[in-house]
């Protein structure tokens, strides 16, 4: 890995071992002692301290509301990309995390992390491709404990939490809102772990019952499942009021695994490697297609290329929550309300990842993505200018599809290949195809969910339940355990404050 020259020239070489201030580092420029070199994380705003990757896991969101990215990307070349095919999934993750991570306590055994973040995958490639036609791929990411996407960042992210606290003799509590897909993900990644205690909050009645099962039957001391009598948009403004109390905060040690958490994205990356190596690449571009909601998956695809992946063109799907692709229309992002479709877990308002690419695009001005976040919150909107604007179509293009074009692609795929696909891949497959690239350009889909996870609509467009996986066979025999409480802020609290093991 080539160390990008303008990190030696900011001067962010620093002694491992946590003394940010030691003179050392100025000592080893005139000495030219060689010092372990560390990665460093700045704000998208521009007003938080840098972090290095440790502090950048734990904190989450920085403190002047952006979102953490590295100070300068890494990169490899040409030689070293076409070096590592042939790696398996583990090898390859430690080898694409490594730069991100230097400097943490997590550098000495990054490799037998991923080793045991992966072993509970039930696909021994761990992300299979598939082949749909020619030159048409689907990704499977649905191998993981929960079903989706999000097992392969936060299976590694929950090692990453429990090695660091460990180093540094301390707990987190995380406390999180889920409507579906994250809760199950985030607790499946971290029960049973020493130095995490995590409180789940779902709204009662409101999710699927595969969604709900997956959270409620995963028996460890160390996660509360709470059943929340109201709307998802009340258990996600609980969480945030108990973030907001710096006290409650301070005493509880409060994170979260939200998809705004820069080690989420880091652990994103590494399929975009593994399928892209698959396909030809470095020694040919590729196309991936990604079905996405808050932008933190098909960003990660982006920090991809950063690195030197060689992609023609990402093609954003949503469904009718379509404020991406309206974006990508017309350099405007424009808030609308949301609606809920047969692809929930892109049922958003606004893509808070998007913050990350504006940061990029916009020459890492702080206060300018600062302008256009306080526009925002202000009127809803901000149009981002024409020149970052253009550049950002020449990477990036957006299709959108609704709930009866969803039905109508699962049934499509179905008669065509004899794949079963969930809704969410639907709309990747769909945008991907209406998307017109040049067909000698393999096309990569990411299939973020696995079927059985959606039965209702795989059922109502092919006629078919798709049945759980083996591992899951048995999810509705198993016994539920959570806590029914209020929509009361102070009971939550309560709860969350006897329960959390200090
Ligand atoms: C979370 C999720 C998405 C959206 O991912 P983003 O990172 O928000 O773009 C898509 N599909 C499934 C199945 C998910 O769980």
């Amino acid at each position: 890995m080539r160390v990008p020259r303008h990190i030696h020239g900011n001067g962010v070489w620093l002694p491992l071992g946590g003394q940010p201030r030691s003179i050392r580092p100025l000592l080893g420029a005139f000495l030219f002692l060689p010092e372990p070199y560390a990665l460093r994380y700045v704000s998208t705003r521009g007003r938080a301290p840098e972090l290095g990757f440790d502090d950048v896991l734990l904190t989450g969101l920085a403190t002047d509301g952006g979102l953490y990215v590295p100070a300068a990307w890494p990169r490899f070349s040409a030689a070293e990309i076409a070096a590592l095919a042939g790696l398996d999934y583990p090898a390859l993750a430690a080898r694409i995390m490594a730069p991100f991570v230097a400097g943490s306590v997590l550098e000495k055994d990054l490799e037998g992390l991923t080793r045991e973040a992966y072993s509970t995958f039930t696909h021994s490639a761990v992300a299979p491709l598939t082949q749909l036609a020619a030159n048409d791929w689907l990704v499977e990411l649905f191998h993981g404990p929960t079903l989706a996407f999000k097992d392969y960042a936060l299976q590694a992210v929950g090692l990453m939490f429990d090695r660091v606290l460990k180093a540094r003799g301390s707990r987190i509590t995380i406390v999180g809102a889920t409507s579906g897909d994250t809760g199950s993900a985030a607790i499946e990644a971290t029960k049973g772990r020493a130095a995490v205690d995590i409180f789940i909050l779902h709204p009662e009645g409101r999710t699927s019952d595969v969604q709900r099962r997956q959270m409620t039957t995963v028996a460890a001391s160390n996660v509360h499942n709470i059943a929340v009598k109201g709307t998802f948009d009340d258990c996600q403004d609980m969480v945030k009021a108990m973030f907001a109390d710096t006290t409650f905060r301070a005493d509880m040690n409060l994170s979260a695994v939200n998809s705004i958490n820069w080690a989420r994205i880091m652990a994103q990356v590494v399929y975009y490697f593994w399928a892209a190596l698959h396909v030809g690449a470095p020694h040919r571009p590729v196309a991936f297609s990604v079905p996405t909601g808050n932008f933190g998956n098909v960003f990660a695809g982006f920090v991809a290329t950063r690195m030197g992946l060689p992609v023609a063109k990402f093609i954003v799907g949503s469904n009718s929550n379509d404020i991406l692709t309206r974006y990508f229309e017309t350099g405007a992002m424009t808030m609308e309300g949301v609606q809920p479709t047969l692809s929930p877990s892109m049922d958003i308002q606004i893509s808070s990842n998007f913050e990350r690419l504006l940061f990029d695009s916009l020459g890492r001005d702080g206060a300018a993505v600062s302008r256009l976040m306080d526009g925002l919150k202000q009127s809803g909107a901000y149009t981002v200018n024409d020149a970052a604007y253009r550049e950002m179509l020449k990477l990036f293009v957006g299709h959108r599809l609704d709930d009866a074009g969803t039905k109508r692609v699962i049934g499509e795929v179905y008669k065509s290949t004899g794949q079963l696909i969930d809704p969410h891949t639907a709309v990747g497959v769909h945008a991907g195809r209406v998307a017109k690239l040049d067909p000698a350009l393999p096309r990569l889909t990411l299939a973020t969910a696995h079927p059985a996870k959606f039965p209702a609509a795989v059922k109502a467009a092919t006629g078919i339940h798709p049945p759980l996986p083996q591992a899951l066979a048995d999810l509705f025999e198993r016994t539920e355990r959570f806590t029914t409480l209020p929509n009361d802020l102070d009971q939550v609290k309560a709860f969350v404050r006897k329960n959390a093991r200090r």
